[in-house]
């Protein structure tokens, strides 16, 4: 049983995904970027695999965020999920630069449990308004280079 919106699947299990691919919708499409950068302000502007990803120069803007499945995708996306946090609030997937998103691939990173227990401890929020502000775009990088 699935229930199919405009912008999302959603799936008996709790299980979300946007439409935003080849065969999706506008909505879709903008469910899936609204909630990249939703995840990039709640990192305080951090890609989700700094400290992870060997390449990884910390700083992420909104619009060079791609959606990073924190538990990968599965084969042909079986395992897909698109929330950002789960009914209990526990934090699933993240942000991340393209690269770093490329480095995981599909493994498993417990990146979110850092996220949330320095999360309220200090209560600032690293210079955050620069994601609205930055200049420049990067393409729409579509699903084949999302881990
Ligand atoms: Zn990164």
């Amino acid at each position: 049983m699935k229930q199919v919106t405009e912008a999302l699947i959603i799936y008996a299990d709790g299980r979300e995904i946007c439409r935003n691919g080849r065969f999706g919708t506008a909505a879709g499409r903008r469910e899936y970027r609204g909630r990249t950068t939703q995840m990039v302000v709640r990192q305080g502007g951090r890609c989700c695999l700094e400290g992870y990803a060997p390449m990884c120069h910390g700083r992420l803007f909104s619009e060079q965020a791609t959606f990073e499945h924190e538990d990968g995708r599965g084969m042909g996306g079986a395992k897909r999920d698109d929330r950002t946090e789960l009914p209990d609030g526990t934090w699933i997937n993240g942000a991340a630069h393209e690269e770093c998103n490329i480095w995981k691939g599909s493994r498993y990173i417990d990146y979110n449990r850092s996220f949330q227990s320095r999360r309220g401890s200090t209560g600032d929020a690293p210079d955050d308004q620069r994601n609205q502000l930055s200049a420049g775009s990067v393409p729409d990088t579509g699903q084949a280079l999302e881990g």
